[in-house]
């Protein structure tokens, strides 16, 4: 028989969304709760790799990020110390693969925003900003969600199924009482965003690019600004252990930062600042009854690779059909056992273990070790078999495909 209450989705960040315009393809009625009052302005994920271009292609948003972003088909593998250019790696490579041979930056909250903007005014498209998840309770045919609101009223809504969208700390995943095992990094990471244009004082710098260093690694990344601001260079940096915030954050500390990486004599224009804590852990299980994870209340991982934003995408766009089938009577809940299995492995195999080496790959402190390992990467960029292996990894191209794989 057919369900007729609605999917509850705890979140409204960027793998709600998607999960909300998946679903609402397949006429099925959600309702999403937000904690905070409107988008957040989080200036976390940036970088989507041709998969997920695809897969919100197929969902009518991706002509939006192509024309509000930036097109990024190279990236590049710097040595800090030396200065050297170690690898480039040019996603044009895989443009007989993939329909989208390049990386689009286009910053999380934008695509929250534009999701909103497209579909807002729909009365089917509930998103509910204000209402925050605290907990919930499952029966045989349903669920049945506390919610706290804005105004401190509390209120339970009553639906079919639950899906924790709501991010690594997320209140679903620990009232369903699945363990989220894994480590957190000693060093905190900062993201500093300049307006300072880079690429205007080094033709080297791509939109996108990593530098190797045993003390300072760092990310840079360029992101297109707001329509009447410059575009922002991003960097991510490691803090020092026991380096706090306040620290980290204050303007001379900042400015240290930057120059040590291109020195100058005036100061930078700092758009924003953010320290984020790192974890790399992944939940047990992503399904508990009618209750289903994605996103990072599933899996965090580090930033390097831009992976974790992209994994959630490719959660909420395996988990859509399912859960329609499965919400139209078409199928049992055993469907969700099988995204877990298709899904938990793409985070375990392809970005908890990519991520990790990432981080190990740019901080190798060992000289020999550094030696081999830039070394390594200089010949894999240079060989095109090999370097199209590495992007189809380094993309999630492979961890795609791996899941689909799983029967
Ligand atoms: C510095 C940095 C850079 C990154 N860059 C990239 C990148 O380039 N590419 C990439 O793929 N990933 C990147 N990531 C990771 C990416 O930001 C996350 O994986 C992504 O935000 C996960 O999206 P989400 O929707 O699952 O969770 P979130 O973005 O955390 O959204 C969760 C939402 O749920 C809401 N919420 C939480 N609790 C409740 C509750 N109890 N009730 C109601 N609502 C609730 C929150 O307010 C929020 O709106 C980066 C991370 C960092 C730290």
């Amino acid at each position: 028989m057919a369900e007729r209450d609605p999917i509850i989705i705890s979140g409204a960040g960027p793998v709600a969304m998607v999960l909300a315009v998946a679903l609402h393809r397949e006429g099925v009625p959600f309702i999403a709760l937000e904690q905070l009052d409107e988008p957040f302005v989080d200036q976390r994920a940036a970088s989507h790799h041709p998969p997920t271009v695809e897969m919100l292609d197929n969902l009518g948003l991706a002509e939006h990020m192509i024309a509000e972003g930036l097109k990024s088909p190279v990236y590049r593998f710097h040595d800090r110390v030396t200065h050297d250019v170690i690898a480039e790696f040019d996603l044009g490579l895989l443009a007989d693969e993939v329909k989208f041979p390049y990386v689009v930056q286009y910053e999380q909250y934008k695509l929250v925003r534009k999701v909103i903007e497209l579909f807002g005014d729909d009365p089917t498209f509930d998103v509910r900003f204000s209402h925050a998840v605290t907990g919930f309770e499952q029966f045989d045919d349903h669920v049945m969600v506390d919610v706290e609101r804005a105004d401190g009223s509390i209120e339970k809504i009553r639906g079919s199924y639950l899906v924790g969208c709501d991010g690594g700390r997320s209140v679903v995943r620990k009232a369903a009482d699945i363990a989220f095992e894994g480590f957190t990094y000693p060093e905190k990471f900062i993201k500093i965003g300049t307006y300072f244009d880079l690429t205007a004082h080094d033709d080297r710098i791509a939109i996108r690019n990593y530098f190797s260093h045993p003390e300072e690694w760092c990310n840079l990344f360029r992101v297109k600004g707001e329509p009447d601001k410059p575009d922002i260079w991003r960097f991510v940096v490691p803090m020092k252990v026991g380096e706090t915030e306040e620290e980290a954050k204050r303007e001379d500390a900042m400015q240290e930062r930057l120059k040590r990486f291109f020195p100058r004599d005036e100061d930078y224009e700092i758009a924003y600042a953010n320290v984020y804590m790192v974890s790399q852990c992944v939940a047990d299980t992503f399904n508990k009854g009618r209750v289903v994870l994605a996103g990072d209340s599933a899996h965090v991982n580090n930033p390097i690779g831009g992976m974790g934003l992209n994994g959630g995408i490719h959660d909420a766009i395996n988990l859509a059909p399912k859960l329609a089938a499965v919400w139209k009577g078409e199928s049992g809940m055993e469907l969700f056992d099988l995204y877990t299995r298709q899904r938990h492995k793409a985070s375990t195999d392809f970005t908890q273990a990519q991520t990790i080496a990432n981080k190990k790959q740019l901080e190798e402190r060992d000289p020999e070790q550094r030696k081999k390992r830039l070394a390594e990467m200089r010949a894999t960029s240079e060989d095109p078999e090999k370097a199209k292996a590495y992007m189809r990894r380094a993309q999630l191209i492979d961890s795609v495909k791996a899941a689909e794989t799983i029967t």
